[in-house]
């Protein structure tokens, strides 16, 4: 079991050692990863780090060249697409031009033998689910491309497949639509229990939609956790930087006691005090990962802060309700940091070439290994 897994609770979908070959190529290494019931999980990654080759392994489109694969506890392998209680949604939406939103909806319940008072009851249940009911006598190109996208959701959903994947289900939305949607998603999945899994290059989609996250790199999962635990403690440098900004400040470590320890990280600066739950020992080497907003910026040495450091300012940027610094230091580190706006400036209290302070708590930050 990975360290993020639960041994006492059955999962939907559980991943064994997977292995995913292409010719020599390694797309998915030995990968262990457990899905549970009702979880909405993203899988993020840079492009090529294998997140749609999981998602064609789960949907049946792919199979591990070794490795086991179980959905409900049982081996999936050979098991074809459409035998598993597995749907997929595409980026495109593949809806039928030709077909209204009611016909589109009812296509896959049609092909199975299921009634037809049932598959209509299905429909308008998935249409009222979807918000769509008004418009079931539609085709596509009648309908917006937010409507288009719910359509698509209601098709997937109609036959209630266990798990259903998501790949880029909102790119083709623009920014404004796409963030109400992603509430719309959520409420969809909450209400109708199912295990989505969805695959998305936004972050902040992820971080917003999912309950857990999965970040991956060269076909292994490095770290799974809840979108604030990705973020306030990433597991190493690769997590911390790829969600959001983050300053990773490198030295040498020197237990302080009580889980504190103080880090050395440029001749002649007095060392900073970081807290982590890691054992390092003396003189290992560590990087110290600390997110730009939790930097206050001051114009005089604060009292409180556990570190202080003095800089100057390179640049300012204005950002509306934030506002960004660079604040070099004396080691030639180039630091950021951003504060809210919550007044309104009426002067720039701090100006480019500025001597200021930085300053932050010891447990602000986050000790990593590497
Ligand atoms: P992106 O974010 O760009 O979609 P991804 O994380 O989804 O990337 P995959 O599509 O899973 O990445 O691909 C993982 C790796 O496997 C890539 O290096 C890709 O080139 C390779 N790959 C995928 N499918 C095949 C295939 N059929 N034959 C050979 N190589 C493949």
């Amino acid at each position: 079991f990975a360290p993020w897994d639960d041994p006492n609770e059955k999962p939907l979908i559980r991943f064994e050692n997977v292995t995913k070959k292409f010719g020599d190529f390694t797309a998915i290494d030995d990968l262990t990863l457990n899905i549970y019931e009702r979880e909405f999980f993203a899988l993020l990654g840079p492009s090529g780090c294998g997140k749609t080759t999981m998602m064609r392994m789960l949907a049946g489109f792919e199979n591990p060249t070794s490795g086991k694969m179980e959905l409900s506890g049982k081996n999936i392998a050979g098991i074809p697409p459409n035998k598993r209680a597995v749907n997929m949604m595409f980026q495109s939406y593949a809806l039928f031009p030709h077909l209204s939103v009611w016909e589109n909806i009812a296509f896959g319940l049609k092909r199975g033998n299921m009634d037809k008072r049932d598959i209509a009851a299905r429909v308008e249940e998935m249409l009222k689910l979807t918000r769509l009911t008004k418009f079931a006598g539609r085709k596509p190109h009648q309908i917006s491309g937010g409507q288009r996208q719910r359509v698509a959701l209601a098709r997937s959903l109609a036959k209630a497949p266990k798990l259903l994947l998501l790949d880029e289900p909102l790119g083709a939305l623009d920014k404004k639509l796409r963030q109400d949607t992603q509430f719309e998603l959520m409420d969809i999945q909450e209400s109708t229990g199912t295990t989505f899994v969805i695959v998305t290059h936004d972050q902040e989609e992820a971080m917003t939609v999912a309950s857990r996250v999965a970040v991956m790199d060269e076909g292994r999962i490095i770290q799974v956790a809840t979108p604030d635990g990705i973020y306030e403690a990433p597991n190493s440098v690769y997590v911390a930087d790829f969600i959001g900004d983050v300053n990773i400040i490198e030295g040498t470590v020197k237990p302080a006691g009580d889980g504190m320890y103080s880090l050395a990280w440029a001749e002649n600066e007095p060392p900073f005090l970081a807290s982590s739950d890691l054992p390092f020992s003396d003189g290992q080497k560590a990087h110290l990962a600390i997110r730009p907003e939790k930097i206050a910026i001051t114009t005089e040495k604060p009292e409180e802060a556990k570190n202080a450091v003095q800089g100057s300012v390179l640049d300012i940027a204005y950002l509306g309700n934030l506002s960004t610094y660079h604040v070099q230091l004396a080691g030639g580190q180039i630091i950021k940091a951003q504060t809210a706006n919550t007044r309104r400036l009426s002067r720039r209290s701090i100006t480019w070439e500025d001597k200021v302070w930085i300053s932050w708590n010891a447990t602000a930050g986050v000790l990593l290994e590497q």
